[in-house]
């Protein structure tokens, strides 16, 4: 399990982890009615740290909270949250690469089903970037759950609640040995994994499943989009069937906790012939080199 820091901030004060808890009367712990983002940073040799699109962070925070009309989060999201966010490392002092896993939990005490007017908590904590999925290799399988629709729990928005879809999808796979879930959705195309995108190789072509196959919008996802055409490569966003990804040349995962992460099998069927594709290489190298850079537009020094 990753190691959690000793202090976390809670609404404006940086406070031991262990004293930072809701009231089991909350929304948030009824109805799973909170959002978050979960951010990376990056320790440099000189020990400070870099994080990497906080601003990317903060907007999916306050969309997720427009979707689910729980109202203007900007004061807790203010100009003082990067100060924040300095306090609370300094608090931790951690020795290597972090992830701040940022939530807005609706704390008022049984105020019934519903999502407007509601008393919005901040909390942030960290812990230490250990990789969800195996760096060298994902072995995954389809769930027999389907991508909560857009039309149930929008998978655009990150709630907290609709994790417990991801939740059952993932154990069914680590039940059968896999290392996490590839999600159809509702139409049976690709969705996503239980906590990442997805990406394939074809023919020197990059697919990943557009925003209207029910994923949530990941900023490693769009950073990878970005990156990829920069190198001069072809990016489709669209439908993807499962047969597709049987047949790829390379597939990968990515996400904040997942970073580029190689998937070598799905469904006991090998992706091309197991190893770790080239542009998934190349990739995954040019997204560390950012992660790095103090002078890249997505990086802000803490
Ligand atoms: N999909 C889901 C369901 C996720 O939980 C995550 C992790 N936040 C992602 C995709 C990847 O998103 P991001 O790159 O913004 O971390």
């Amino acid at each position: 399990m990753a190691k959690i820091g000793k202090f976390a901030l809670y609404n404006n004060q940086v406070i031991p982890t262990q004293e930072a808890n809701l009231s089991i009367t909350s929304s948030a712990v009824l109805y799973g009615l909170s959002i978050y983002s979960v951010f990376y940073t990056k320790r440099l040799e000189d020990g400070s740290f870099l994080v990497f699109r906080l601003a990317d962070h903060i907007k999916r925070l306050q969309e997720s909270s427009k979707m689910l009309g729980l109202g203007d989060v900007s004061q807790l999201l203010d100009e003082q949250f990067l100060a924040k966010i300095s306090a609370l490392l300094e608090a931790n002092s951690p020795t290597n690469d972090q992830l701040f896993r940022v939530t807005i939990h609706a704390s008022d005490p049984l105020p019934g089903i519903k999502t407007s007017n509601l008393t919005l908590d901040l909390s942030v904590f960290m812990y230490d970037a250990d990789p969800i999925l195996p760096p060298n290799g994902a072995r995954l399988k389809t769930s027999s759950y389907r991508r909560v629709s857009d039309t149930a729990i929008p998978a655009r928005a990150k709630v907290n609640g609709a994790y417990v879809n991801s939740a059952l999808a993932r154990e069914e796979a680590l039940d059968a040995g896999a290392d996490d879930a590839l999600f159809l959705n509702q139409q049976g195309f690709v969705s996503e994994l239980s906590a990442a995108n997805i990406f394939i190789v074809k023919n020197d072509t990059l697919i990943t499943p557009d925003c209207s196959s029910d994923i949530l919008e990941g900023i490693t996802r769009r950073s990878l989009i970005t990156l990829a055409k920069d190198q001069g490569l072809e990016v489709i966003e669209r439908k993807i069937a499962l047969t597709e990804i049987y047949t790829a040349d390379e597939a990968f995962a990515c996400g904040t906790s997942s970073f580029v992460s190689p998937i070598i099998e799905l469904d006991n069927r090998q992706i091309a012939n197991g190893a770790i594709g080239t542009i998934t290489t190349k990739l995954k190298d040019s997204l560390q080199a950012i992660f790095a850079d103090p002078n890249s537009d997505w990086t802000t020094s803490l």
